[in-house]
């Protein structure tokens, strides 16, 4: 079948490459539209290397990681939409919560309008494309679909994730989807949350969402001791930051009906 968009631009470096420190990358999308680029952490531990969340799918990620560490980590997904679990199924190691539909996906595109027919998302003025390059010539945006990963570990809230030097414990954290987990870091109270929080408009209706159990896990995240957290979209933040988007969010989401 023709595509029928206009031709994109090539572009060398599909990815985004930020050093934090010796242990922690980030890795992210800005080719993509603003809702979908997502950051994929790459953790490196002594014994074990992890990667939180991967991204789209539509660069070579594995081709990256190759450049970046000489192992291949394991995944983890904080949740199955198409931003965090695109690449999944080019790794050999992929862990998830068992609620969460990672085995048998959405149908995830890259045409706005099919993307917000399928997420609910008909009040955003989305392109008719979601990225605005192309990681090689030929690649065509309408043949995007997400395949299944090889999932070979469920992972519950409490499981604690060895990385030698480190360990991460699972949080479950339903509300922007059943499944949504983050990891927490208690020797150094870091938290990589996914989709449960990020600084900007937190979406609850999407297929999947819960907005009473969102409210229970803000309530239940403030009493954990984050020190800072490595979101699922978008910049880093502290506590203080942490503290003011979770009071808000509860706020608005237990006001009375009437609002907006
Ligand atoms: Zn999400």
């Amino acid at each position: 079948m023709m595509a029928t968009h206009p031709a994109l631009p090539v572009v060398q470096d599909w990815f985004r490459v930020t050093a934090i420190d010796s242990t922690l990358t980030l890795i992210d999308e800005p080719h993509v539209h603003e809702l979908l680029d997502a950051n994929t952490w790459l953790v490196r531990g002594r014994d074990r290397d992890l990667l939180v969340d991967c991204g789209l799918g539509v660069g070579d990620l594995p081709a990256l990681l190759a450049q970046l560490t000489d192992r291949e980590p394991t995944v983890v997904l904080t949740h199955a939409h198409l931003d965090h679990m695109g690449a999944a199924h080019a790794f050999a190691h992929c862990w998830a919560h068992p609620l969460e539909a990672v085995e048998s996906p959405e149908l995830g595109s890259l045409l706005g309008s099919v993307w917000a027919a399928q997420g609910g998302l008909q009040d955003f003025d989305l392109p008719s494309l979601l990225i605005s390059a192309v990681p090689h010539a030929g690649y065509d945006p309408s043949s995007y679909e997400l395949r299944p990963p090889h999932v070979t570990r469920h992972l519950r809230d409490g499981d604690r994730i060895d990385l030698g030097d480190r360990a991460l414990t699972v949080r479950h954290l339903p509300g922007h989807s059943p499944g949504s987990i983050a990891l927490f870091d208690e020797a150094d109270g870091t938290l990589f949350s996914g989709d449960v929080v990020y600084d900007d408009v937190l979406l609850d209706e999407l297929p999947g969402s819960d907005r009473e159990k969102y409210v229970h896990t803000m309530k239940r995240l403030r009493e954990l001791p984050v020190r800072i957290v490595r979101p699922g979209h978008g910049p880093s933040f502290d506590r203080q930051r942490l503290c003011r988007i979770i009071d808000a969010y509860v706020a608005s989401a237990e006001a009375p009906a009437g609002g907006s």
